[in-house]
């Protein structure tokens, strides 16, 4: 969940960490200043080089949205969050990771899926699947490569740190989310943004950045993959779409995590009331998960058209009592069907 109430809330006797111009204080409790790997998640710099290994493939283009300073293990440290397009550009899938840094098993499939989405965005995949005819022709239509907006690590200091925020462990009034949209959100009366400015330093160039691409590559599918560490329940998805609870695309993702073991609520109410249908809720959180939904932004001082996606699904899977390795199969399970998520998706066009 993105809102939960605050878990545990750590002493706030920390001092601001301004050392690095142009980022923003870091607040660093007693003994948390050393990279997390007691779950077995992929240390942060062999994560980053996987990433920036994949910068380097044919087909794809690598940007940095930001770096966010801090200092870890004994040693300041840059930590770069990147954003992966492929040269293809259209109607795309965004895949997003990380926003919530004790959430690791997003990040790590991502990371392990690497190759298979290079696979999914190649236009030939589908030319060299499809034997010819003898008269040389194939015997489907080629299917072009799926254009991708790839973010797979938001906030590499959360990650590092096993921290929900980049600037604190787990407290949402003290903390800020790098994908808070509040500032680019309508409010009700639709004559203004929810907030007047954005959350963070982080969150404006987070959320200006997806703007920039939204001519490029409308969003048409997005995935944002988090975990649930609410011990209290199992965790279920949202569907941020139209479609809501029935989207089809919601369902298969709820199927997807069934069959890989991963416990749901199917019914009742989220812990802010609203209705859980098979696994399934709809919230109005002011992510970038709304953002990416929304018909309408602000911007510019006023209110403007932008292409939203029409299924927006973020994932969930319990942190408590479930091996982080069996939490990353089950987010794996998600990314290995996109070209058929792809497919329900564009068939409602
Ligand atoms: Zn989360």
């Amino acid at each position: 969940m993105r809102k939960s109430p605050a878990i545990s809330p750590v002493p706030t006797d920390s001092v601001p960490n301004q050392d690095h111009a142009g980022s923003q204080g870091v607040a660093r409790p007693p003994n948390a200043n050393k990279s997390y790997t007691e779950d077995g998640r992929t240390v942060l710099p062999i994560l980053l080089d996987q990433f920036e290994r994949h910068g380097n493939k044919t087909g794809w283009q690598q940007q940095e949205i930001y770096k966010i300073g801090a200092e870890i293990d004994g040693r300041k440290t840059d930590l770069p969050c990147y954003s992966f397009t492929t040269e293809r550009e259209g109607p795309a899938v965004y895949l997003i990771g990380g926003i919530h840094g004790e959430e690791p098993a997003g990040p790590n499939a991502l990371a392990k899926s690497l190759a298979l989405l290079d696979h999914f965005s190649d236009q030939r995949t589908n030319q060299r699947t499809n034997p010819k005819t003898s008269d040389g022709q194939n015997k489907k239509r080629p299917k072009e490569g799926i254009p991708m907006v790839l973010i797979p690590l938001a906030n590499p200091l959360g990650y590092a740190l096993n921290w929900r925020y980049y600037d604190h462990p787990s407290d949402g009034r003290q903390g800020h989310s790098v994908g808070d949209s509040e500032h680019l959100l309508l409010r009700e009366d639709q004559q203004g943004p929810r907030t007047a400015q954005a959350a963070s330093e982080y969150a404006a160039r987070f959320t200006e950045h997806v703007r920039s691409l939204l001519e490029r590559y409308p969003p048409l599918l997005s995935i944002d993959f988090h975990e649930d560490d609410d011990i209290r329940g199992p965790p279920y998805i949202y569907s941020q779409g139209p479609l809501r609870s029935e989207d089809l695309v919601a369902k298969s993702v709820v199927q997807l995590l069934q069959k890989a073991g991963m416990g749901l609520q199917m019914t009742g109410k989220t812990t802010y009331g609203e209705e859980i249908r098979g696994g399934i809720a709809y919230t109005s959180d002011g992510s970038i998960d709304e953002f990416l939904a929304a018909e309408k932004y602000w911007h510019d001082d006023r209110a403007m058209i932008k292409p939203a996606a029409r299924s927006v699904i973020v994932v969930e899977t319990p942190i408590h009592g479930v091996a982080l390795e069996r939490r990353i199969a089950a987010h794996q399970s998600i990314i290995r069907r996109l070209p058929q998520l792809w497919e329900m998706v564009q068939e409602r066009a």
